[in-house]
């Protein structure tokens, strides 16, 4: 039998503890929000929330899915409440975000998944002319549910793959599937092309590096922007366990791979999340379009001055 490895052995994964004082301001200004950051006890609190950032989960603190990964808790949520997006609003002018990092339960129980709230929320930030990343459920699957907030404007639209395909029925609750989150990041795409579109996965429940590449071509092919990579912590026994640890030369070579196929900006490393530095990827993308924008311009001016001559 192979033995499980030991966390402890990866120096790398050691992480800033979080400032008592800081952390106090920090939840002061969130009120009654809760934030991801706590809810799946990320390692980079101590050092996000230093620098005052940190990640909202919207529609209550109760999952009605169960993934083997998460920390979330599951079970039967409470109702949406209405003044979601005020307290939002004032939390996100406290913190003086600029860029405004959501993510959210899953919400099977409602009709829409959540998705008018959702759009509600992000309305009222980018009435604030914050910007706004929102790492979205798959909203079982319903096209207009995902239109509807893709349509309220947000800047980045991240859905995550978790993990490889071969994987994805063990690790991931049944609801869930590679090919419906890879259809979610396509029709987002499709709907607003403009629009950044990022994904990610946790590395350390079996996959191998090939298929890890498999999953990233799978993410290229529906033109999927920005990709994180980051390595998988076992929240409680009764989650599934770290198969295997990835250093950070395995995750330096997984992310030169990423950039060889297209991405446009790339995060990988054992503490990255999918929020993690979100601002700054977002930005990386924003330059590599604009990059692809200028490229195709070219392109098409001497196309034509060879045609005329
Ligand atoms: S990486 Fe994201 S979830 Fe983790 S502490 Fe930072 S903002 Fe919060």
């Amino acid at each position: 039998m192979t033995s499980l490895p030991v966390l402890s052995d990866a120096r790398w994964l050691a992480a800033p503890a979080p400032a008592p004082e800081r952390t106090a301001s920090v939840r002061e200004q969130l009120g009654a929000l809760a934030t991801i950051c706590e809810a799946a006890r990320c390692p980079n609190q101590g050092e996000c929330w230093a620098d005052g950032m940190a990640t909202f989960l919207l529609l209550g603190d109760v999952c009605t899915r169960s993934c083997r990964f998460c920390a979330v808790k599951s079970g039967r949520p409470a109702p949406l409440h209405a003044d979601e997006p005020a307290r939002l609003l004032d939390a996100v002018r406290a913190l003086d975000l600029a860029h405004v990092v959501l993510t959210c339960v899953d919400r099977d129980d409602l009709d829409d998944g959540g998705a008018r709230q959702l759009a509600r929320c992000v309305r009222a930030l980018k009435d604030d002319q914050r910007t706004v990343e929102l790492l979205a459920p798959d909203f079982g699957g319903d096209a207009r549910a995902l239109g509807t907030v893709v349509d309220a404007g947000v800047d980045v639209l991240a859905h995550n793959l978790e993990t490889v395909r071969r994987l994805a029925p063990s690790v991931r609750d049944r609801r869930a599937s590679t090919d419906r989150s890879l259809a979610l990041l396509d029709a987002a795409k499709r709907r607003r092309p403009e629009l950044v579109t990022k994904s990610g996965l946790l590395l350390g429940l079996g996959e191998s590096d090939d298929e890890v590449l498999d999953a990233m071509i799978e993410l290229r092919g529906v033109a999927v922007d920005v990709l994180t990579l980051g390595q998988y912590l076992r929240p409680t026994r009764r989650h599934a366990p770290v198969r295997r640890l990835v250093d950070p030369e395995q995750f330096a070579a997984l992310a030169d791979d990423a950039r060889t196929l297209g991405f446009l900006a790339v995060a990988a490393g054992p503490r990255v999340r999918s929020s993690y530095r979100a601002e700054a990827l977002w930005r990386r993308a924003l330059e590599g379009h604009r990059n692809i924008e200028r490229g195709k311009a070219a392109g098409e001016a001497r196309s034509e001055h060879t045609a005329r001559m």
